[in-house]
């Protein structure tokens, strides 16, 4: 068939290139060619001649038969063409595919061979993992051996640290907690597995937090231990100030893992060292306040004493002055002690009001205010603006006070022109409204302080002059609670730069002058019996006894005293508390455990006298203070030659009023009385109960807020404090943490310290004096 084909192709070829006029004339004489060759042939065999005719008509045959052929084989040759073309173009789409084809196999093959590239590495690694694992298990197996081993040991030191109160805790190098002992998860409230994984911005407050990433951060920076101090919280809100040793700690390669740190509560000692240092400023601006303060009046009574002793005086008079004049001296020594005791004592202020000569009191008043401005150069003046009463019931040692320091201000704070006191009295019925206005031309007051200087250690703070250095702050503070005593009040207006006038109004019942005249009663000369070691107080007292008439036996020591004592041979005796030996109160149980029949034995002592209850409570019958006065020694000897001495205590009026105002300093009676009503004893009783449980912590959470110095802490604990007081009607220590709560208040941080103190030492008795009222109620 090929050869077919090939000859086929070949006539296409020829048609083709020559074109279809040639190749029909080639294709006529070819046929002609043949149908000659053909007829000859035949011809000769048949008839073996060629004729001309046999010719011709072959000629003219394959003329006729050329046409017929040409258009049958251009018609086959199209044909061909046509489906020649068509193959070509399958052929060629044909070869893109196989060539596409080619390419889809090559990727074929690269990806096959990343896949097994791909599955042998996994299978490597997976081989190694499970190596690793190997070698992990042989590792834990090793360790829980060793951990087996070592689990004794460690239980033991487990124990130990947990045993311990102080904190110990460790932290990696990231600063996240990785374990700690029983206390630190009592600090932080988290137990030891909640702390792991926490960071201590997680745990502690953003301060506390601040101050420990600091330190650890120095410990890892400087690759040493360090130690400091730091205030930490417990989750009920109690502060500890804690000692902390932070101490860092390397692998054995010496890489470094972390830090442990050991914490000891050091609260109470800060507490100490607070309170040694705050006594020992207060001590310091005391003293030298004191000091300064008393220089003036005692330089007077010196100066003035030496003036006298050099005039004309009888051998008695110079006696008395040289007395007067030693006493001041000694009186500048022992000053700061009473003053120490004065401010300590100044929460329990009484009142101990007796007549009093009121004339004499406002001459004297004037003639040491004249003296004092005299010495800086001020001018003083008093006015006696309406007639003043005689005799008036109150307490002048405080009411003396209260003048003075107003005097003593006005002319500290007064450098030109001077200072002018008036009294006036206004006497209606039984009562005198008195009022005194001291008036200054000094610095005066700035508005906005006006309202302030009667709060506790407040000071205006002035740059110009030091003038307030040499105050305390506390003058007017107590001043106005004395005269707020005395059923009045002390008022201020002010101009600054040109000086101030303080008001003092107060209403006092006025004398009937009975008491007063008892006291110029003669009495009948009495054998007195003295006990008393400093020569200076025998000798006034010894002067003024004998000047009255009567006869002083001295004893300077308890057992001197003792042994020279005889019954029946005094009608009383004077007894100083504090003796060499010891003390008056023992003298005073001797002496009545070993006589059945004694004179009244009246204690004589160099403390301020408020509350005399302590005396008869251990066997005295009156009380006098020191140093003597002739008033007060008259009084007692009147007394004693009447026999009233010694049935003081046997007075119940007396017993029943203190102890009415001793319950309503302390509880709110209105308020209990209906309580008491509505619900029953019972119930209060509950509720004091609570109260008595829940005070302890509130009280040391409050102190220890204020160890560390945090306002709004010691704020809401104070007013936790205030709340619970009120409910049960502790009036008093409501009122102290209604102050404590109210930071607004002037001078707040400089009385805070009291206030916290006072809640913290009287809760206890408070609420031991409510439950006696309440039983009694
Ligand atoms: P101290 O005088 O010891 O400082 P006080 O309680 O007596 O304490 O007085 C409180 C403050 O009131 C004083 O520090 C002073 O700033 C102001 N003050 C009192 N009296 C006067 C006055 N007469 N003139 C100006 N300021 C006064």
């Amino acid at each position: 068939m090929k050869p077919i084909k090939n000859l086929a192709q070949y006539y296409v070829d020829l048609l083709v290139k020559l074109g279809i006029i040639k190749f029909s004339i080639l294709l006529a004489l070819a046929l002609v060619a043949l149908a000659v060759v053909i007829q000859v042939g035949i011809t000769i065999v048949l008839n073996s001649s060629v004729s001309n005719v046999d010719i011709i008509r072959s000629v003219f045959f394959g003329l006729l038969v050329t046409p017929w052929a040409v258009y049958f084989l251009t018609v086959v040759v199209d044909q061909l063409e046509e489906s020649r073309q068509r193959l070509t173009k399958l052929v060629a789409k044909l070869s893109d595919m196989r060539d596409r084809d080619r390419e889809l196999n090559d990727q074929l093959h690269q990806k096959v061979e990343e896949l097994n590239k791909q599955i042998t590495e996994r299978e490597k690694s997976e081989a190694a993992r499970l190596e690793v694992m190997d070698d992990l298990k042989r590792e834990v197996f090793e360790r829980e051996k060793t951990q087996i081993e070592l689990a004794e040991r460690t239980a033991l030191l487990r124990s130990f640290i947990d045993a311990s109160p102080d904190l110990t805790y460790y932290r990696n190098a990231q600063g996240v907690f990785s374990g700690c002992n029983k206390a630190m998860e009592e600090l932080t409230g988290r137990k030891e597995k909640e702390l792991v994984g926490l960071t201590p911005w997680d745990v502690y407050s953003k301060e506390v937090a601040q101050q420990i990433v600091e330190t650890d951060d120095k410990v890892f920076s400087n690759n040493q231990a360090l130690t400091y101090e730091q205030w930490l919280e417990y989750p009920d809100g109690r502060k500890a100030y804690f000692e902390l040793r932070k101490v860092p700690f390397y692998d054995k390669t010496g890489q470094h893992l972390g830090l442990v740190g050991f914490g000891r509560d050091i609260t109470e000692r800060k507490e100490h060292e607070d309170t040694l240092e705050k006594a020992s400023r207060d001590k310091t601006t005391f003293i030298s306040t004191i000091s300064h303060e008393l220089k003036t009046p005692l330089n007077g009574i010196v100066g003035l004493s030496r003036m006298m002793l050099e005039s004309k005086l009888d051998k008695q008079q110079r006696h008395y002055m040289q007395t007067i004049n030693v006493s001041a001296i000694t009186l500048g020594n022992i000053f700061n002690d009473i003053i120490d005791m004065d401010k300590f004592d100044r929460n329990k202020l009484e009142l101990l009001p007796k007549p009093l000569q009121f004339k004499e009191f406002v001459a004297e008043m004037e003639s040491i205010a004249g003296l004092m401005g005299e010495q800086k150069g001020l001018r003083f003046d008093l006015e006696r603006l309406t007639d003043l009463p005689d005799v008036i019931e109150v307490d002048a040692t405080r009411l003396r006070q209260v003048l003075w320091n107003l005097i003593s201000n006005a002319m500290k704070f007064t450098k030109e022109g001077g200072v002018v006191m008036s009294v006036s009295a206004d006497v209606s019925g039984h009562l005198a409204y008195i009022q005194f206005e001291v008036e200054d031309t000094g610095i005066g007051i700035p508005d906005a302080e006006v309202d302030k200087i009667f709060a506790m250690y407040y000071q205006v703070k002035s740059g110009k002059d030091n003038l307030h250095a040499m105050g305390t702050g506390i003058g007017l503070s107590v001043s106005r609670e004395l005269v707020n005593m005395m059923g009045g009040d002390i008022q201020v207006s002010s101009e600054l730069g040109f000086g101030s006038t303080f008001t003092v109004s107060i209403a006092v019942p006025v004398s009937n002058e009975t008491s007063l005249e008892v006291i110029d009663e003669q009495v009948d000369a009495l054998n007195v019996f003295m006990v008393e070691d400093i020569e200076l107080n025998v000798t006034v007292a010894r002067s003024l006894l004998e000047g009255l008439g009567h006869q002083v036996t001295v004893a300077m020591t308890g057992e001197e005293a003792l042994s020279k004592f005889e019954e029946g041979s005094f009608d009383l005796v004077l007894l100083d508390i504090q003796l060499p030996d010891m003390s008056g109160f023992d003298v005073a149980q001797q002496l009545r455990k070993r006589h059945a029949h004694l004179p009244p034995l009246v204690a004589l002592t160099a403390n301020v006298l408020k509350d005399k209850k302590e005396y008869f409570d251990n066997g005295m019958d009156e009380a006098l203070s020191k140093p003597l006065s002739a008033k007060a020694l008259k009084k007692v000897l009147a007394k004693v030659d009447s026999g009233e001495v010694g049935t003081l205590l046997s007075q119940p009026s007396l017993d029943e009023e203190a102890s009415h105002d001793h319950f309503a300093t302390v509880v709110d009676i209105e308020m209990l009385s209906s309580y008491i009503e509505i619900v029953g004893k019972a119930q209060v009783l509950e509720g004091v109960s609570v109260f008595e449980k829940l005070m302890p912590d509130y009280a040391s959470i409050l102190q220890t807020n204020l160890i560390a110095k945090d306002k709004d802490a010691i704020v809401s604990e104070a007013h936790k404090i205030k709340g619970a007081a009120g409910s049960v009607g502790l009036k008093r220590i409501q009122s102290v943490a209604q102050k404590a709560q109210s930071p607004e208040l002037p001078a707040w941080w400089e009385n805070i310290d009291e206030w916290v103190d006072e809640i913290r030492n009287s809760y206890q008795s408070d609420v031991e004096i409510l439950k006696q009222w309440i039983e009694q109620a």
